[in-house]
Protein backbone atom coordinates (compact mmCIF):
# COMPACT_ATOMS: atom_id res chain seq x y z
CA UNK A 1 0.00 0.00 0.00
CA UNK A 2 0.49 3.26 -0.80
CA UNK A 3 4.05 2.81 -1.89
CA UNK A 4 5.47 6.19 -3.84
CA UNK A 5 4.92 4.67 -7.59
CA UNK A 6 7.93 5.50 -9.51
CA UNK A 7 7.44 3.93 -13.10
CA UNK A 8 4.42 4.39 -15.27
CA UNK A 9 2.02 1.40 -14.46
CA UNK A 10 2.67 -1.47 -17.13
CA UNK A 11 0.32 -0.78 -20.19
CA UNK A 12 -1.44 -4.43 -19.70
CA UNK A 13 -2.92 -3.43 -16.23
CA UNK A 14 -5.39 -1.43 -17.79
CA UNK A 15 -6.45 -0.01 -13.95
CA UNK A 16 -2.69 0.43 -12.30
CA UNK A 17 -3.00 3.74 -12.26
CA UNK A 18 -5.96 4.04 -9.60
CA UNK A 19 -3.73 1.89 -6.74
CA UNK A 20 -3.03 4.22 -4.01
CA UNK A 21 0.02 5.93 -3.88
CA UNK A 22 1.83 8.88 -4.98
CA UNK A 23 3.31 9.74 -8.89
CA UNK A 24 6.61 11.44 -8.68
CA UNK A 25 5.91 13.74 -11.96
CA UNK A 26 9.18 15.77 -11.13
CA UNK A 27 9.57 19.46 -10.75
CA UNK A 28 7.24 19.29 -7.21
CA UNK A 29 4.54 17.70 -9.23
CA UNK A 30 3.06 14.47 -7.85
CA UNK A 31 -0.69 12.29 -9.11
CA UNK A 32 -2.67 11.36 -6.58
CA UNK A 33 -5.46 9.13 -7.09
CA UNK A 34 -8.53 9.16 -5.07
CA UNK A 35 -10.59 6.77 -4.85
CA UNK A 36 -14.42 6.60 -6.41
CA UNK A 37 -15.75 3.42 -4.66
CA UNK A 38 -19.02 2.23 -6.22
CA UNK A 39 -18.21 3.97 -9.36
CA UNK A 40 -16.56 2.28 -12.87
CA UNK A 41 -14.06 4.99 -13.00
CA UNK A 42 -12.52 3.94 -9.68
CA UNK A 43 -10.56 6.94 -8.87
CA UNK A 44 -9.88 10.57 -9.57
CA UNK A 45 -6.64 11.86 -10.01
CA UNK A 46 -5.74 14.96 -8.23
CA UNK A 47 -2.38 16.75 -9.30
CA UNK A 48 -0.55 18.28 -6.47
CA UNK A 49 1.89 21.05 -7.32
CA UNK A 50 4.10 21.46 -4.41
CA UNK A 51 6.88 23.84 -3.45
CA UNK A 52 7.77 26.24 -0.37
CA UNK A 53 4.47 27.98 -0.77
CA UNK A 54 2.50 24.79 0.07
CA UNK A 55 0.12 23.11 -2.35
CA UNK A 56 -1.94 23.76 -5.09
CA UNK A 57 -4.20 20.93 -5.88
CA UNK A 58 -5.76 20.68 -9.67
CA UNK A 59 -9.24 18.51 -8.85
CA UNK A 60 -10.38 17.78 -5.64
CA UNK A 61 -11.77 14.19 -5.49
CA UNK A 62 -14.83 13.08 -4.48
CA UNK A 63 -16.23 14.17 -0.54
CA UNK A 64 -15.94 10.96 0.77
CA UNK A 65 -13.67 10.24 4.48
CA UNK A 66 -11.81 7.89 2.36
CA UNK A 67 -10.76 10.23 0.17
CA UNK A 68 -9.81 12.78 2.54
CA UNK A 69 -7.96 10.67 4.46
CA UNK A 70 -5.95 9.18 1.15
CA UNK A 71 -5.64 12.72 0.30
CA UNK A 72 -4.00 13.60 3.95
CA UNK A 73 -1.75 10.55 3.88
CA UNK A 74 -0.63 11.01 0.14
CA UNK A 75 0.31 14.85 1.08
CA UNK A 76 1.81 13.57 4.58
CA UNK A 77 4.58 11.24 2.31
CA UNK A 78 5.24 14.59 0.47
CA UNK A 79 5.88 16.65 4.05
CA UNK A 80 2.65 18.49 3.62
CA UNK A 81 -0.75 18.50 5.30
CA UNK A 82 -4.65 19.33 4.03
CA UNK A 83 -3.55 23.07 5.43
CA UNK A 84 -0.87 23.51 3.32
CA UNK A 85 -3.82 23.67 0.41
CA UNK A 86 -3.66 27.22 -1.12
CA UNK A 87 -5.88 26.77 -4.60
CA UNK A 88 -8.60 23.74 -5.88
CA UNK A 89 -8.17 24.54 -9.47
CA UNK A 90 -11.50 22.50 -10.30
CA UNK A 91 -11.57 21.50 -13.86
CA UNK A 92 -15.45 21.27 -13.64
CA UNK A 93 -18.47 20.71 -11.77
CA UNK A 94 -18.68 16.82 -11.42
CA UNK A 95 -18.89 15.56 -8.45
CA UNK A 96 -15.91 13.52 -8.46
CA UNK A 97 -13.79 16.72 -9.30
CA UNK A 98 -15.87 19.61 -7.01
CA UNK A 99 -17.16 18.12 -3.52
CA UNK A 100 -14.13 17.17 -1.68
CA UNK A 101 -13.10 21.08 -2.52
CA UNK A 102 -15.97 22.36 -1.25
CA UNK A 103 -15.90 20.40 1.88
CA UNK A 104 -12.32 20.68 2.97
CA UNK A 105 -12.96 24.33 2.96
CA UNK A 106 -15.47 24.13 5.70
CA UNK A 107 -12.57 24.20 7.65
CA UNK A 108 -9.39 25.06 6.17
CA UNK A 109 -8.23 28.35 4.42
CA UNK A 110 -8.14 26.57 0.24
CA UNK A 111 -9.40 28.59 -1.95
CA UNK A 112 -11.56 27.15 -4.92
CA UNK A 113 -11.54 28.22 -8.56
CA UNK A 114 -13.92 26.86 -11.12
CA UNK A 115 -14.71 27.58 -14.65
CA UNK A 116 -17.41 30.64 -14.80
CA UNK A 117 -19.34 28.76 -17.32
CA UNK A 118 -20.30 26.26 -14.95
CA UNK A 119 -22.57 28.54 -13.19
CA UNK A 120 -25.74 27.92 -15.19
CA UNK A 121 -24.43 24.02 -13.94
CA UNK A 122 -24.44 24.71 -10.02
CA UNK A 123 -27.45 26.70 -10.24
CA UNK A 124 -29.32 23.87 -11.53
CA UNK A 125 -27.59 21.57 -8.94
CA UNK A 126 -28.53 22.64 -6.12
CA UNK A 127 -32.21 22.76 -7.74
CA UNK A 128 -32.50 19.05 -7.89
CA UNK A 129 -30.22 18.40 -4.81
CA UNK A 130 -33.02 20.89 -3.24
CA UNK A 131 -35.86 18.42 -4.59
CA UNK A 132 -37.41 21.17 -6.75
CA UNK A 133 -36.52 19.87 -10.34
CA UNK A 134 -35.29 17.02 -12.32
CA UNK A 135 -32.21 16.46 -13.77
CA UNK A 136 -31.83 17.51 -17.54
CA UNK A 137 -30.75 14.59 -18.46
CA UNK A 138 -33.92 13.13 -17.49
CA UNK A 139 -35.91 15.80 -18.56
CA UNK A 140 -34.87 15.28 -21.72
CA UNK A 141 -35.38 11.72 -22.25
CA UNK A 142 -39.21 12.19 -24.04
CA UNK A 143 -38.26 14.37 -26.26
CA UNK A 144 -35.17 11.80 -27.81
CA UNK A 145 -38.63 9.22 -27.97
CA UNK A 146 -37.25 7.56 -24.36
CA UNK A 147 -40.03 8.41 -22.12
CA UNK A 148 -40.40 4.92 -20.92
CA UNK A 149 -36.82 4.92 -19.94
CA UNK A 150 -37.19 7.84 -17.64
CA UNK A 151 -39.80 5.89 -16.03
CA UNK A 152 -36.90 3.37 -15.36
CA UNK A 153 -34.35 5.59 -14.64
CA UNK A 154 -36.11 7.54 -11.71
CA UNK A 155 -36.91 3.79 -10.31
CA UNK A 156 -33.45 2.93 -10.02
CA UNK A 157 -32.47 6.62 -8.37
CA UNK A 158 -35.28 5.47 -6.58
CA UNK A 159 -33.62 2.56 -5.21
CA UNK A 160 -30.22 4.55 -4.72
CA UNK A 161 -31.94 5.85 -2.26
CA UNK A 162 -31.77 2.59 0.07
CA UNK A 163 -28.32 3.02 0.22
CA UNK A 164 -27.98 6.77 0.16
CA UNK A 165 -24.81 8.84 -1.68
CA UNK A 166 -22.76 11.12 1.06
CA UNK A 167 -24.85 14.13 1.64
CA UNK A 168 -23.10 16.66 -0.68
CA UNK A 169 -22.32 20.19 -0.13
CA UNK A 170 -22.79 22.30 -3.48
CA UNK A 171 -21.43 26.16 -2.37
CA UNK A 172 -20.03 28.30 -5.20
CA UNK A 173 -16.34 28.81 -5.41
CA UNK A 174 -14.80 31.59 -4.06
CA UNK A 175 -13.16 32.25 -7.64
CA UNK A 176 -15.00 31.89 -11.23
CA UNK A 177 -12.69 31.65 -14.05
CA UNK A 178 -12.60 33.22 -16.97
CA UNK A 179 -11.28 31.77 -19.85
CA UNK A 180 -7.68 32.75 -21.11
CA UNK A 181 -6.76 33.04 -17.63
CA UNK A 182 -3.14 33.28 -16.59
CA UNK A 183 -2.50 31.41 -12.76
CA UNK A 184 0.55 32.09 -12.08
CA UNK A 185 2.39 30.05 -9.23
CA UNK A 186 5.66 29.89 -7.43
CA UNK A 187 6.71 27.21 -9.55
CA UNK A 188 4.82 27.38 -12.82
CA UNK A 189 1.97 29.35 -14.65
CA UNK A 190 -1.32 27.88 -15.74
CA UNK A 191 -2.80 29.16 -18.19
CA UNK A 192 -7.08 28.10 -18.00
CA UNK A 193 -8.52 27.12 -21.53
CA UNK A 194 -12.50 26.65 -21.59
CA UNK A 195 -13.04 23.12 -23.27
CA UNK A 196 -17.01 23.31 -23.25
CA UNK A 197 -18.30 19.51 -23.77
CA UNK A 198 -17.97 17.59 -21.37
CA UNK A 199 -19.33 20.16 -19.04
CA UNK A 200 -20.31 23.49 -20.21
CA UNK A 201 -17.60 25.29 -18.42
CA UNK A 202 -15.08 22.50 -18.58
CA UNK A 203 -11.73 23.95 -18.73
CA UNK A 204 -8.01 22.67 -18.74
CA UNK A 205 -4.61 24.24 -17.35
CA UNK A 206 -2.05 24.47 -19.93
CA UNK A 207 1.38 24.57 -18.33
CA UNK A 208 3.24 25.88 -21.41
CA UNK A 209 6.99 26.20 -20.16
CA UNK A 210 6.50 22.49 -18.28
CA UNK A 211 4.89 20.98 -21.51
CA UNK A 212 2.17 19.75 -19.72
CA UNK A 213 -1.66 19.51 -20.14
CA UNK A 214 -3.79 19.05 -16.98
CA UNK A 215 -7.05 17.92 -18.84
CA UNK A 216 -9.93 17.06 -16.57
CA UNK A 217 -11.96 14.78 -18.16
CA UNK A 218 -11.68 16.33 -21.61
CA UNK A 219 -8.99 14.52 -23.22
CA UNK A 220 -9.30 11.06 -21.08
CA UNK A 221 -6.74 7.85 -22.25
CA UNK A 222 -8.56 4.84 -21.81
CA UNK A 223 -12.91 6.03 -22.42
CA UNK A 224 -14.38 8.86 -24.33
CA UNK A 225 -15.61 11.43 -21.93
CA UNK A 226 -19.59 11.07 -21.35
CA UNK A 227 -20.93 14.70 -23.37
CA UNK A 228 -23.06 16.86 -21.83
CA UNK A 229 -23.93 14.81 -19.13
CA UNK A 230 -24.93 17.22 -16.70
CA UNK A 231 -27.97 19.12 -15.14
CA UNK A 232 -28.59 21.82 -17.97
CA UNK A 233 -28.94 20.06 -21.25
CA UNK A 234 -27.44 21.67 -24.64
CA UNK A 235 -28.15 20.09 -27.64
CA UNK A 236 -24.86 21.65 -28.78
CA UNK A 237 -22.58 19.51 -26.60
CA UNK A 238 -20.96 17.70 -29.07
CA UNK A 239 -20.36 19.91 -32.07
CA UNK A 240 -18.60 22.24 -28.66
CA UNK A 241 -16.46 18.91 -27.85
CA UNK A 242 -15.78 18.42 -31.44
CA UNK A 243 -14.21 22.37 -31.79
CA UNK A 244 -12.55 22.00 -28.20
CA UNK A 245 -10.99 18.59 -29.12
CA UNK A 246 -9.79 20.68 -32.13
CA UNK A 247 -8.29 23.59 -29.85
CA UNK A 248 -5.98 21.09 -28.37
CA UNK A 249 -4.67 20.74 -31.65
CA UNK A 250 -3.83 24.39 -31.59
CA UNK A 251 -1.63 23.72 -28.63
CA UNK A 252 1.75 22.55 -28.63
CA UNK A 253 1.43 19.11 -28.19
CA UNK A 254 1.83 18.55 -24.29
CA UNK A 255 2.38 15.31 -22.03
CA UNK A 256 -1.31 14.64 -20.95
CA UNK A 257 -2.47 14.60 -17.38
CA UNK A 258 -5.64 13.08 -16.93
CA UNK A 259 -8.41 13.21 -14.23
CA UNK A 260 -9.05 9.34 -14.67
CA UNK A 261 -6.07 7.49 -16.02
CA UNK A 262 -2.31 7.25 -16.13
CA UNK A 263 -0.61 9.97 -17.24
CA UNK A 264 0.93 9.61 -20.99
CA UNK A 265 3.24 11.12 -23.20
CA UNK A 266 1.05 12.83 -26.17
CA UNK A 267 -1.97 14.82 -25.78
CA UNK A 268 -2.49 15.28 -29.75
CA UNK A 269 -2.11 11.57 -30.44
CA UNK A 270 -5.28 11.43 -27.77
CA UNK A 271 -7.06 13.84 -29.36
CA UNK A 272 -6.65 12.27 -32.90
CA UNK A 273 -8.06 9.03 -31.82
CA UNK A 274 -10.64 10.70 -30.01
CA UNK A 275 -12.04 12.56 -33.17
CA UNK A 276 -11.63 9.55 -35.33
CA UNK A 277 -13.86 7.84 -33.12
CA UNK A 278 -16.32 10.33 -33.21
CA UNK A 279 -15.51 10.57 -36.97
CA UNK A 280 -16.56 6.92 -37.20
CA UNK A 281 -19.32 7.37 -34.78
CA UNK A 282 -21.25 10.32 -36.82
CA UNK A 283 -21.04 7.79 -39.90
CA UNK A 284 -22.85 4.90 -38.68
CA UNK A 285 -25.37 7.48 -36.79
CA UNK A 286 -25.99 8.92 -40.35
CA UNK A 287 -26.40 5.62 -42.10
CA UNK A 288 -28.59 4.54 -39.45
CA UNK A 289 -30.64 8.18 -39.22
CA UNK A 290 -30.72 7.91 -43.58
CA UNK A 291 -33.23 5.28 -43.36
CA UNK A 292 -35.48 7.50 -40.82
CA UNK A 293 -37.25 9.46 -39.85
CA UNK A 294 -36.11 7.83 -36.62
CA UNK A 295 -35.39 9.16 -32.76
CA UNK A 296 -32.68 8.90 -31.11
CA UNK A 297 -33.72 6.08 -28.69
CA UNK A 298 -34.30 4.26 -32.32
CA UNK A 299 -30.97 5.35 -33.66
CA UNK A 300 -29.22 4.19 -29.94
CA UNK A 301 -31.09 0.93 -30.74
CA UNK A 302 -29.48 0.62 -34.25
CA UNK A 303 -26.14 0.87 -32.88
CA UNK A 304 -23.31 -1.16 -30.75
CA UNK A 305 -22.63 -0.10 -27.40
CA UNK A 306 -19.41 -0.31 -25.69
CA UNK A 307 -15.86 -2.27 -27.20
CA UNK A 308 -18.44 -5.64 -26.43
CA UNK A 309 -20.62 -4.37 -29.25
CA UNK A 310 -23.51 -4.75 -26.95
CA UNK A 311 -27.03 -3.77 -27.66
CA UNK A 312 -29.02 -1.09 -26.25
CA UNK A 313 -31.55 -3.13 -24.45
CA UNK A 314 -28.62 -4.96 -22.69
CA UNK A 315 -27.37 -2.10 -20.62
CA UNK A 316 -28.69 -1.04 -17.49
CA UNK A 317 -30.99 2.38 -17.50
CA UNK A 318 -28.33 4.59 -16.34
CA UNK A 319 -25.65 3.06 -19.45
CA UNK A 320 -29.11 3.27 -21.81
CA UNK A 321 -29.55 7.01 -20.81
CA UNK A 322 -25.52 7.68 -21.23
CA UNK A 323 -26.14 5.84 -24.72
CA UNK A 324 -29.44 7.69 -25.68
CA UNK A 325 -28.22 11.10 -24.62
CA UNK A 326 -24.55 10.26 -26.72
CA UNK A 327 -27.13 9.53 -29.49
CA UNK A 328 -29.08 12.79 -29.53
CA UNK A 329 -25.23 14.57 -29.37
CA UNK A 330 -24.62 12.84 -32.63
CA UNK A 331 -27.41 13.64 -34.36
CA UNK A 332 -27.35 17.51 -33.85
CA UNK A 333 -24.04 17.13 -35.11
CA UNK A 334 -25.45 15.98 -38.03
CA UNK A 335 -28.26 18.49 -37.94
CA UNK A 336 -25.59 21.80 -37.76
CA UNK A 337 -23.76 19.81 -40.70
CA UNK A 338 -26.25 20.06 -43.04
CA UNK A 339 -26.73 16.26 -43.48
CA UNK A 340 -29.91 15.34 -41.20
CA UNK A 341 -33.41 17.37 -40.63
CA UNK A 342 -35.36 17.18 -37.48
CA UNK A 343 -39.06 17.95 -37.07
CA UNK A 344 -40.47 17.78 -33.55
CA UNK A 345 -43.58 15.98 -33.82
CA UNK A 346 -46.93 17.65 -32.27
CA UNK A 347 -46.14 15.75 -29.09
CA UNK A 348 -42.68 17.00 -28.57
CA UNK A 349 -40.73 14.16 -29.82
CA UNK A 350 -37.49 14.83 -32.36
CA UNK A 351 -37.43 12.74 -35.36
CA UNK A 352 -34.11 13.01 -37.48
CA UNK A 353 -34.26 11.53 -41.05
CA UNK A 354 -32.26 12.31 -44.15
CA UNK A 355 -31.88 16.50 -45.23
CA UNK A 356 -33.63 17.27 -48.06
CA UNK A 357 -31.67 17.83 -51.16
CA UNK A 358 -29.16 15.30 -50.32
ZN1 LIG B 1 -14.57 12.79 -13.76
Amino acid sequence: MNDVISRAPAREDRNAWAESGVEDLGGGLHRIPLPLPNDSLTAVNVYAITGEHGVDLVDAGMALDLARDRLAEALGQLGYGLPDIRNFFITHIHQDHYTLAVQLRTTLRGEITLGEEERVNLAAIREVAAGRREPGFIEMLPALGAAELAGQVRAALTDDLANPAPSLRWDDPDHWLADGTLIDLPSRSLRAIHTPGHTRGHVVFHDEAGGLLFAGDHVLPHITPSIGFQPVINRQALSQYLGSLRLMLALPDARLLPAHGPVSESTHARVNELLAHHELRLEQTLAVASAGPVTAFAAAAALPWTRRKRALADLDPMNQLLAVGETAAHLEVLVVRGQLARVTSPEGVDFYSQAVGR
